[in-house]
């Protein structure tokens, strides 16, 4: 059976002006009881978040339709943004958003966009711009976050996916770099580096819309701009701010190319992956470049593991930690489950036991531990041309490009992929997570279901495990804990087993083998092989008369 046959038989798919996508599920399918059920399921995941106080703007379409008692209304409605005069507003704030603040001289966070007006002077077109693009009130990293950096103050900030840590930083990079007047060509004053090339993209659009009507003349590190700066088509000191992956900035770096001498706002965006093995020694170089000693550093990611903190401390002056909820939880607007699958054929029984219960609503992104599987998953599903692609690393950047681009047009409802996008990554409607194949850690845990979730919307993830996983989910059975989603996991796979120090390594290095993935049953395949090996009997048969 082909699942996508019955997932496109009656899907329909509604592009609403704002270029959002809202996809549903083919209702005509869906008898009565599947759709309580599924409308429980819904209910269950619309948990509250204290992400923005401006959900009412940022509610999938959907959600909004569905019916609401109004007591739940007025409980949204509840809540206004509180007013921050002193410490005690303060702790007030911080225990409402779970947020722990630790460092000397900690400044007051702000409790709307307008503080920044009377604290720090604010641009008032940078303001103007934030409204048009929609963003009215800030999330608590950016309430705690902004300040921060306007104080002139390293930063290091832990904050869940989607909560929008990348305005947390932008807006005080705008905001810094406008106040001070500087010669034209006078050189790179603001580095933002992230791990990815699809972040960077990600960083770079969000930017552009937060420096509109300004002179800031910021840039990618493209690989087009990289070729111009090496053939001395134009120089590094044209720009302002470079929003660049490691490797690229250090190619031009060692060719002498570009230079960070200048560089007084240094951002790590996904700090931790820049600080892990394989890129550790990149970023190592590239702070080595950024000899400026004003410089003020901040780092971000939703997960930073203890040695990542303490090599942080190593590069800054006297920083400032914030944490929003607990270090190794996922968002709380994920509703997080474990499933047994028993062996790999199972996991596509479940995907189609998730399709039968209208569990499977585009859009959907399943993450592989291999590129082989992805591809391998991808050619099992793509059967009569449905919306599915596939990205990776083996793809072109113009491929991954157009890839998202087209998922987040809504012309491909599933997307499988590697770890290759599992950080940072803003697909604002995704529905569902699955992992395939568990992740290697809680932190690749935490940012594979990050995809979905997002500023402020409800999500789902799910994650399909065999009995060759039964180490590898404790620290998944860890987040979720962390994260509240208690009912998504039963005390037997609590159980399965204990890891020791050494386990734990060898889960994050290596990788479970796996059976090869085939939709194919069995008795097909023995069918199959049966007919084959009667042809090339044949085959000899006829050889041998000839011969005779
Ligand atoms: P993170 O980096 O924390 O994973 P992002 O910065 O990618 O999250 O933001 C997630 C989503 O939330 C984005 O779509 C972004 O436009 C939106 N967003 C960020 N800040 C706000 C805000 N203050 N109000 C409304 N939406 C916001
Ligand atoms: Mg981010």
């Amino acid at each position: 059976m082909d699942i996508f046959r019955i997932l496109s038989r009656g899907a329909s798919l509604n592009k609403n002006k704002n270029k959002t996508t809202d996809y549903a599920l083919p209702q005509n399918n869906i008898s009565k009881s599947q759709k309580s059920k599924k409308d429980s399921i819904v209910n269950e995941v619309e948990k509250e978040t204290d992400f923005f106080h401006t959900k009412k703007h940022h509610k999938p379409i959907e959600e909004s339709k569905s019916s609401k008692s109004e007591e739940q209304v007025v409980e949204e409605e509840e809540a206004p943004p509180l007013e921050i005069n002193n410490e005690e507003d303060a702790r007030k704030f911080r225990n409402l958003h779970r947020s722990k603040v630790t460092g000397d001289d900690n400044p007051l966070p702000i409790g709307s966009f307008q503080d920044l007006i009377g604290r720090f002077q604010i641009d008032k077109k940078l303001l103007s711009n934030l409204i048009d693009n929609d963003f009215i009130e800030p999330t608590p990293i950016q309430c705690e976050s902004i300040p921060i950096t306007l104080s002139d103050r390293d930063l290091i900030a832990c904050a869940p996916t989607g909560s929008g840590k990348t305005l947390a930083f932008l807006i005080p990079l705008v905001q810094q770099l406008v106040l001070k007047n500087v010669t034209k060509n006078h050189g790179i004053r603001g580095l933002i580096i992230s791990p990815t090339n699809e972040l960077a993209v990600q960083i770079f659009q969000q930017f552009e819309n937060l420096v509109k009507g300004k002179n800031l003349k910021i840039a990618i590190l493209s690989k087009q701009l990289a070729n111009k700066l090496n053939n001395d088509i134009v120089k590094s000191s044209k720009y302002d701010i470079i929003v660049t992956t490691p490797l690229r900035l250090i190619d031009l770096l060692k060719a002498g190319k570009i230079e960070l001498s200048k560089v007084e706002q240094l951002i790590i965006d996904e700090a931790d992956k820049l600080f892990d093995h394989g890129f550790a020694e990149q970023t190592d170089e590239i702070l080595n470049h950024c000899t400026n000693s004003k410089i003020r550093k901040s780092m971000f990611s939703a997960t930073i593991p203890s040695g990542v903190e303490e090599m942080a401390h190593s590069i800054m002056k006297d920083p400032i930690r914030v944490i929003i909820g607990h270090k190794e939880a996922a968002s709380n607007t994920i509703d997080q489950k474990l499933i047994f699958t028993g062996n790999e054929e199972g996991k596509l029984l479940a995907i189609r036991q998730m399709v039968q219960n209208g569990e499977f609503k585009p859009p959907i992104i399943i993450f592989l531990q291999s590129i082989t599987r992805a591809k391998a998953l991808y050619h099992e599903l793509i059967y009569d041309k449905i919306n599915v692609d596939v990205i990776h690393a083996e793809r072109t950047p113009k491929q991954r490009d157009e890839v998202i681009k087209r998922f987040k047009n809504g012309d491909i409802w599933v997307l499988i992929t590697t770890d290759v996008i599992a950080r940072g990554v803003d697909f604002k409607g995704v529905n569902l997570v699955i992992n395939y194949d568990v992740p290697q850690s809680a932190q690749a845990y935490v940012h594979r279901i990050g995809r979905t979730g997002r500023g402020g919307r409800s999500g789902k993830a799910v994650t399909f495990f065999t009995k060759e996983d039964d180490k590898a989910i404790k620290p998944i059975i860890n987040v979720m804990k962390q994260s509240g989603c208690e009912n998504g996991f039963n005390e037997w796979m609590e159980n399965m087993g204990k890891l020791s120090k050494n386990e734990k390594k060898s889960i994050k290095t290596h990788e479970v083998k796996r059976k090869k993935i085939s939709t194919v049953p069995k008795v097909i395949k023995q069918k199959r092989k049966q007919k084959q090996d009667m042809i090339e009997a044949s085959k000899r048969r006829k050889q041998e008369e000839n011969n005779e």
